[in-house]
């Protein structure tokens, strides 16, 4: 195996990671510390983070039916699914993929099975993907939504297709929400495969590592039998606490990275030679010329820019780079690295 690899950003304009921008301003910083201040760190945390899950719930308005599973970040969460499988269960998701997903099932030595996309839309490919639904019965399939790397939305009757499909569960990968408008959160009654991701990191708040797994009661309860009882640390318990309490002023943050978007992926799109595809996330993926990605990407380094090449992973990503949606000043260093180094 090799190690997920974190490209180091020190002293580079960091566009590679999906992460806000923007901190916060200082009167909030204060009411934050001055919170932060009583905390009791010399006590474990408390393991179910009542306050905070409580939070989360009134945040997404759940009915008593549902519950919240807490995760060390959403990778957490996919390792705890994962991790609850026999050593004889498939794993499902549409390549190219979120590369946690594969990562974490390879090293539990479980199948893994990537159905591509289809090529250009990046929309899921139906029948394929029943069809390997019906053939290899997956204990889950991930379906992040938008997806990452290729930013775009999937076709919701193509998901609610899957989700009546397949045995096993369905997991929608909603780390990107916040900038997407669509959610599954009000289907999960509905169905009762169906589980609900999320995480704070996109949203602003990446440095406190906190996901969210939403589900069915009697499926929770299974996945907590294998949480360890603190991983949800005290620090991250109350500052996230504080922060989605303060919701209007990531909402804020948001509308900003949405209508740079809009500007990026027009500046993307009046380059000679880049293909910048529709993005419903806080990042764009775009095409380069034909076997250019990875001087592109240097150059683009080399003049302060860190963005992500993912033209490495080949298939529907060969030629392919991939932006996170920053300030304007940094979009616009960005965009002026990339005119000169095509
Ligand atoms: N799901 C998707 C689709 C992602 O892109 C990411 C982060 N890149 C994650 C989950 C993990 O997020 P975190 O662990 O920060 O919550």
């Amino acid at each position: 195996m090799a190690a997920y690899k974190v490209a180091d950003a020190q002293g580079l304009i960091k566009l590679d990671a999906m992460e806000n921008p923007y901190n916060w301003p200082d009167d909030i910083k204060t009411d934050w510390l001055a919170v932060l201040k009583d905390c009791p760190l010399n006590r474990y945390p408390d393991p179910e983070a009542r306050l905070l899950t409580e939070t989360i719930r009134q945040l997404n308005q759940l009915s008593d039916q549902f519950d919240v599973l807490l995760g060390n970040g959403s990778d957490e969460i996919i390792q705890l699914l994962l991790m609850a499988l026999p050593a004889t269960a498939s794993v499902l998701a549409p390549a190219p993929g979120f590369v946690m997903y594969k990562q974490l099932s390879d090293c539990l030595g479980l199948t893994y099975l990537g159905i591509p996309l289809q090529a250009e839309s990046f929309d899921l490919d139906l029948p394929a993907m029943l069809a390997a639904i019906e053939q290899h019965q997956p204990s889950v399939v991930f379906l992040a939504y938008p997806n990452n790397p290729t930013g775009n939305l999937f076709s919701e009757t193509a998901i609610l297709d899957i989700i009546k499909t397949a045995k096993g569960l369905v997991v929608v990968d909603e780390a990107y929400s916040p900038f997407a408008n669509a959610s599954f959160i009000n289907k999960l009654d509905q169905y009762d495969n169906l589980l609900v991701m999320r995480t704070v990191s996109k949203l602003g708040l990446a440095g406190l590592r906190l996901g969210y797994l939403i589900g069915k009661s009697a499926i929770i309860e299974q996945l907590n039998k294998i949480r360890l009882p603190y991983n949800i640390n005290s620090l991250t318990q109350i500052s996230a606490d504080f922060a989605l309490s303060n919701k209007a002023l990531f909402d804020r943050q948001t509308e900003k990275i949405c209508a740079e978007r809009a500007v990026v992926f027009k500046e993307l799109n009046e380059l000679d030679g880049i293909t910048a595809y529709p993005s419903a996330a806080n990042f764009i993926l775009f095409r380069t010329p034909k076997n250019k990605a990875s001087d592109i990407f240097l150059s683009i380094k080399q003049q302060g820019v860190l963005i992500k090449n993912l033209s490495g992973q080949g298939g529907l990503l060969i030629d392919c780079l991939r932006v996170t949606v920053g300030k304007p000043e940094e979009n616009r260093a960005f965009l002026n690295a990339l005119r000169k180094s095509l």
